[in-house]
């Protein structure tokens, strides 16, 4: 016999969803979640209402967001509200609409993430002039995203530490290891070079 299909419950969606720092993250995993369990599909806002939510949450996530997105979770999060049959699907909308009060969404549309959670949207950076050139960040770099050289005592012009953003991964262990906190994680959008 076959097992059945365990339903996630909307209240410990809820529970993970908040433990995430970004809103928007919070809406996306909720909606995620949300889809992954079965869909009844008895009313159209919801049964369409939530994949499209998902892909205009995933947007802003990944920094595509514009304010079509916004203004489209909106409508979708409303009519889910009005016109579901169920809770699930009432609870859904809410959860989305929620956070709407805030200016967050508005924000990743903007290209920043305000909770520095969504690595499409935040950089890590070098500050040069703090920069003791003692190439630890490169050493613990799995990505090989960190170019430079180290000091030598007999050299002199060195190419300084700089990360490529393109190869970064957001992983964050260079932060943790960099003596003397010269990198920064900064929203993606921001001007360079960054201050001291
Ligand atoms: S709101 Fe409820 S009843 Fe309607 S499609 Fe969604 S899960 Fe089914
Ligand atoms: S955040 Fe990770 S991938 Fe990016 S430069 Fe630092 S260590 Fe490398
Ligand atoms: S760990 Fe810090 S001080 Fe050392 S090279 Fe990297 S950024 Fe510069």
């Amino acid at each position: 016999m076959t097992e059945p299909i365990k339903e996630p419950k909307v209240e410990d969606i809820k529970t993970a969803a908040e433990e995430k720092a970004c809103p928007v993250q919070k809406a996306l995993y909720f909606v995620t979640e949300f889809l992954s369990g079965p869909m009844c599909g008895r009313c159209f806002p919801c049964a369409m209402g939530s994949y499209e939510a998902r892909i205009r949450l995933q947007n802003l996530v990944e920094g595509k967001g514009v304010d079509a997105d916004i203004r489209a979770l909106k409508r979708i999060a409303t009519d889910m509200i009005e016109a579901s049959f169920c809770k699930k699907g009432k609870d859904t909308g809410k959860f989305i609409l929620d956070w709407m009060a805030t200016d967050v969404y508005q924000e990743h549309a903007e290209g920043s993430c305000p909770d520095m959670q969504c690595a499409s949207l935040i950089e890590y950076r070098i500050i040069p002039e703090k920069c003791t050139i003692c190439g630890d960040c490169k050493d613990v770099c799995k990505d090989l995203a960190i170019f430079g050289e180290k000091k030598q005592p007999y050299k002199s012009g060195y190419f300084p530490f700089e990360i490529r953003q393109k190869r970064c991964t957001r992983c964050g262990e260079c932060i943790k290891v960099c003596p003397v906190e010269a990198i920064v994680l900064v929203a993606a959008n921001a001007k360079k070079p960054v201050g001291v």
